[in-house]
């Protein structure tokens, strides 16, 4: 059955053109320029998915995620214009499953979309996600990490930080990000200490922690995860 994604974005054009390509990829897409009227129709349609602009005219994208936040855990893929990365921490913070800096290319935000409707998709092996043909294994309702055959013993931090990046394989975390995506645990505020929590990591995971494939770094912008998801 097709999911069905709510669009609200109040440019018009961008508005249809973005409902044009979820249409060509298959999805039921509803649509709409009012903060007001998303949160309605999202209580009325219930979707499986909400394409939110941070800049609405009537109701700020922050409330109207807030609001559809308090109603049922709707995945959200935020829409920004804005470029600081703080603000866009704070998208994801007030609940954005992900975000797409504007302008973006419409394929890709396709591909966001599918990537997170199949994140939320129950798995098909009792919550064990599967990367790189099975090489590794992200079990989190048992907070366990097989990589190889072979169980990993991760501290909370290194845990935090291989299932962040795992979200989106091959997408780049910042360290800004990561640090913020972990949860349940104090950083000191200096955003090297993820590479030294990468490097215990690559340890515990890489095959060969010198020349790593599993978590790659990507000069001048983070880390990101270099296997990709088994469907
Ligand atoms: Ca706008």
């Amino acid at each position: 059955m097709a999911a069905t994604v709510l669009v609200v974005e109040d440019e018009r054009k961008l508005r249809d053109f973005i409902r044009s390509y979820l249409e060509r990829a298959g999805f039921t897409v509803l649509s709409t320029g009012s903060g007001a009227e998303a949160i309605t129709m999202a209580g009325e349609a219930s979707p499986d998915l909400v394409v939110l602009d941070l800049g609405l005219p009537d109701v700020p994208g922050e409330t109207v995620a807030r609001e559809l936040r308090a109603e049922v855990p709707t995945p959200i893929l935020m829409l920004t214009a804005k470029t600081s990365e703080e603000d866009r921490i704070r998208g994801l913070e007030l609940g954005a499953d992900d975000y797409v800096t504007k302008p973006f290319s419409p394929r890709e935000l396709v591909l966001r979309v599918q990537a997170i409707l199949r994140r939320g998709a129950p798995a098909a092996d009792q919550g064990i996600a599967s990367y790189g043909g099975g090489e590794l294994l992200i079990d989190e309702p048992r907070r366990t990490v097989t990589v190889r055959d072979g169980q990993a013993e991760l501290t909370p931090t290194e845990w935090g930080v291989l299932v962040a990046l795992a979200t989106v394989p091959g997408r780049v975390y910042s360290r800004f990000e990561l640090i913020n995506r972990v949860r349940g645990y104090e950083f000191e505020g200096y955003e090297r200490t993820v590479d030294s929590h990468v490097k215990n990591l690559r340890r515990k995971i890489e095959e060969d922690p010198g020349n790593p494939r599993i978590i790659q770094t990507v000069l001048g912008g983070g880390y990101r995860l270099g296997l990709a998801r088994d469907d």
